[in-house]
């Protein structure tokens, strides 16, 4: 056999790659999608640095030129892989894709991080049908929601589906940065709940530890993001029809305290009403696999299957 042919079509691993603020997260699966290599080390801002940042991780990884997925925050040009308005990473226009596809000769494709985290967060969730929706929340610093059916995210016609964070749901609450008032993201997210309940310990559960000694004022914020999170979930149940809504960002952390909170509030609502209980929608609710990187995992799968 042609020593070439054969490797060319030799089925192949891939690189998934996770870049935020703070840090960049890199993932080498084989060809059965198995992840055989993590490495992490701490990212930098600017333009220059983010493309030497994700260089250097996929070389750490992988000498061969395998395919490279970066999910990075910001605006997403899936089909160029330009990215914009990065702002902690520094970048306004980036030709992500591009650059980092001619340093490394090989195909890269880029994707939103929240919609590489959902990729990631679908592939472990238990008992999912092919072609069935999944939504993944992310109640991280700030809410954005990510859609994946058949195994990739959805991106909609502009590339900014998900973006439920800066939905306003209360006339009466805070401002928020975005110019609007009362949008989910202030009492939905991981950032809202650390303003409420300032905490050295995490604050969700210091928070729900708290409220559940009968400490009044946690009782209320506990109460505000609770409603806040109820929103959220019933949004993505009603308009997405979804299998599994799946939990993430750092609020997932809280494991099963954060989800007994959620159905009691959602037990609440559906309360007295036919409707909301024929959804049943605590029962397609799942908490992310936190303890794996599921974003520089997605953000493989996501390129494997571009
Ligand atoms: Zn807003």
């Amino acid at each position: 056999m042609n020593a070439r042919l054969h490797r060319n079509n030799r089925p192949q691993g891939c690189v998934g790659i996770d870049i935020g603020g703070t840090k960049i997260e890199g993932v080498l699966l084989d060809a059965m999608d198995r992840v055989v290599d993590v490495y992490r080390m701490p990212s930098h801002s600017g333009e220059n640095n983010v493309v030497s940042d994700i260089v250097r991780v996929a070389r750490i990884l992988s000498n061969e030129p395998l395919p490279i997925g970066i999910g990075i925050p910001g605006q997403v040009n899936c089909a160029t892989g330009q990215v914009r308005n990065v702002v902690n990473l520094g970048i306004e226009t980036l030709e992500l894709g591009e650059r980092v596809s001619e340093i490394m000769h090989a195909p890269v494709y880029v994707e939103n991080d929240v919609n590489a985290a959902a990729v990631g967060a679908a592939e472990f969730v238990e008992h999912v049908d092919g072609n069935a929706t999944v939504v993944f929340l992310n109640f991280g610093t700030g809410l954005a929601a990510g859609l994946v059916r058949d195994g990739q995210a959805e991106h909609g016609y502009s590339g900014f589906i998900g973006e439920i964070g800066h939905l306003p749901v209360d006339p009466n609450g805070f401002e928020c940065p975005c110019g609007q008032r009362g949008c989910l993201e202030t009492v939905a997210s991981g950032g809202a709940v650390a303003k409420l309940w300032p905490s050295a310990n995490p604050p969700m559960p210091d928070l729900i530890r708290k409220a559940r000694q009968g400490d009044k004022r946690a009782n209320d914020v506990l109460g505000k993001v609770a409603h806040g999170m109820g929103d959220v979930i019933q949004i993505a149940a009603q308009a997405y029809d979804p299998q599994r809504i799946i939990i993430g960002g750092g609020m997932a952390k809280t494991g099963n305290d954060l989800i007994e909170v959620i159905q009691a509030e959602l037990s609440r609502r559906a309360e007295g009403c036919r409707f909301l209980n024929t959804l049943d929608i605590a029962s397609k609710i799942r908490i992310a696999a936190v303890d794996k990187p599921i974003g520089a995992i997605g953000a493989a799968l996501a390129a494997k299957r571009a």
